[in-house]
């Protein structure tokens, strides 16, 4: 059977890709699965570049088909950001992003937000000393950012995502934010790549 390497050690990524990858012609691996747990930097200034540098780095060490994401939330009232430095939003050892979005936004009526991911799906090449083969999908959702957190699931800013129908992406169930996510879309935007290259291995 065929392996697809998730590039990414973010539990809740793992989570999601888990359930959304469910019915590809193949195994979905974990970089703790087979031990190749890399610090890939993320000094890109959009994120493609970045997801493309995860993925290309995982399928280097690892020779497998690696798919890898880069995300992150876009409020107006913050011109857009902090979008694709989201991860690193307010330095490195914050110990409560949310609070820390929330407050910088402050009361600002400017709360329109979308989430974003861009996926890289790497393909190792056909001989050696070539470069992976990488290729981008990437997926959207429009909501805006909540007075306060809401909701135990999902993870990261989801609490405090809110979406047209007065729902935190949070307070979804896991099937329905599969559906509407900025992941979900790039996800079906790149299954049928996906499908004709483990189908073909
Ligand atoms: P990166 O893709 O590893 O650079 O980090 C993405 C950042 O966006 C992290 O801080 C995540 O918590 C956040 N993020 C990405 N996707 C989601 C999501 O689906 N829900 C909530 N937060 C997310």
């Amino acid at each position: 059977m065929s392996d697809l390497l998730l590039a990414t050690a973010n539990r809740g990524k793992q989570r999601e890709f888990g359930r959304l990858l469910a019915g590809i012609p193949g195994r979905l691996v974990f970089p703790q699965q087979i031990g190749v747990e890399l610090d890939v930097p993320e000094p890109h200034g959009t994120y493609a570049e970045n997801a493309a540098a995860k993925a290309d780095a995982y399928c280097r060490a690892s020779g497998l088909l690696t798919l890898a994401d880069d995300s992150g939330i876009e409020v107006a009232a913050l011109a857009w950001g902090p979008g694709v430095l989201t991860a690193r939003f307010g330095g490195a050892d914050v110990p409560d992003r949310v609070a820390l979005l929330l407050n910088a936004v402050g009361d600002s009526a400017e709360r329109a937000a979308r989430m974003v991911c861009v996926l890289a799906l790497a393909t190792p090449p056909p001989a050696a000393g070539q470069p992976p083969l990488i290729e981008t999908f990437a997926g959207a959702m429009e909501g805006s950012l909540a007075a306060e957190p809401r909701g135990s699931g999902g993870f990261g800013y989801d609490p405090v995502f809110l979406l047209p129908s007065g729902l935190t992406t949070a307070e979804l169930p896991e099937p329905e934010k599969d559906r509407i996510s900025h992941r979900g879309r790039a996800v079906a935007a790149a299954m049928p790549r996906l499908r004709e290259l483990l189908a073909g291995r």
